[in-house]
């Protein structure tokens, strides 16, 4: 349950260093070196760069391992709520990046345990993040259930807080009732405007989120239909 699972209080307390350990800033680089948050917990380790890519519910990895020499110079971070899942994940990035230690890739991406609908901005600044992918969401049929969905109205707007302007959420799914859920919650929501179909269509990310989740690939087997939208984050109307 999520008594187990580890937040820090404030992003600027998380230490990346360990999902991503060759963007760990030099130590030149760290004018505030050795400086502690208090007395007991040193402060986290600085890195060069921060997460900019997330994948909510990032099940076995599919996606992060595909997007990783797509996007080679960004961080991209799953996180996935159940414990064995998430250790899965990581120790097929840490293969991954022994078997391509001499080209260096994968190094950017990780997988974190974590319960989206809770601690989500424990973990990111504003705008922080470029995109935020969706893909194959729990559908969570019956109407009692429908406040467990990933995508509500109080997620959405956890979302655009983390989303910089012009940043995009991806969305796909098989359930048509979920995708028109996704689509409602997220057109109504003042933050966000829907990509055209022309723009959706030409974006790399979408071809590679419904061919290479595992989910997506299940799919595919089935010759199930994949339903796709998404919304590009709007700049905050001036006061
Ligand atoms: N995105 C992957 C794919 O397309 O293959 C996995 C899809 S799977 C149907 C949904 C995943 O979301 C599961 O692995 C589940 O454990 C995870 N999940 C559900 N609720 C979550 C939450 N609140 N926080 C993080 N992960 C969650």
């Amino acid at each position: 349950s999520d008594h187990q699972l580890v937040y820090p209080t404030t992003p600027a307390d998380m230490d990346w260093s360990t999902f991503f350990p060759a963007y760990v800033a030099d130590s030149e680089e760290l004018p505030d070196a050795g400086q502690t948050a208090d007395e007991n917990t040193p402060a986290p380790k600085k890195m060069k760069q921060e997460v900019e890519i997330v994948d909510i519910g990032c099940g076995f990895g599919g996606l992060l391992v595909a997007m990783a020499p797509v996007v080679p110079n960004t961080l991209m971070l799953g996180l996935e709520i159940r414990t064995q899942v998430t250790e899965f994940v990581q120790e097929r990035i840490r293969s991954l990046r022994v078997q391509e230690a001499a080209s260096g890739k994968y190094q950017n991406i990780g997988c974190l345990r974590a319960n989206t609908m809770k601690f989500l901005p424990n973990f990111f600044r504003k705008a922080q993040l470029s995109k935020i992918f969706i893909c194959f969401p729990d559908p969570h049929f019956k109407a009692r259930k429908h406040k467990a969905r990933i995508v509500s109205t109080t997620l959405n707007s956890e979302y655009a807080y983390a989303l910089r302007p012009g940043g995009i959420i991806y969305t796909i799914t098989d359930v048509e009732d979920l995708h028109h859920w996704m689509v409602h919650h997220l057109e109504a929501h003042p933050s966000f405007e829907r990509v055209s179909e022309e723009e959706q269509q030409a974006d790399e990310c979408v071809t590679i989120m419904s061919s290479e989740t595992e989910e997506g690939k299940k799919v595919s087997r089935n010759n199930g239909q994949k339903l796709i939208a998404l919304f590009r984050r709007l700049p905050d109307p001036a006061w």
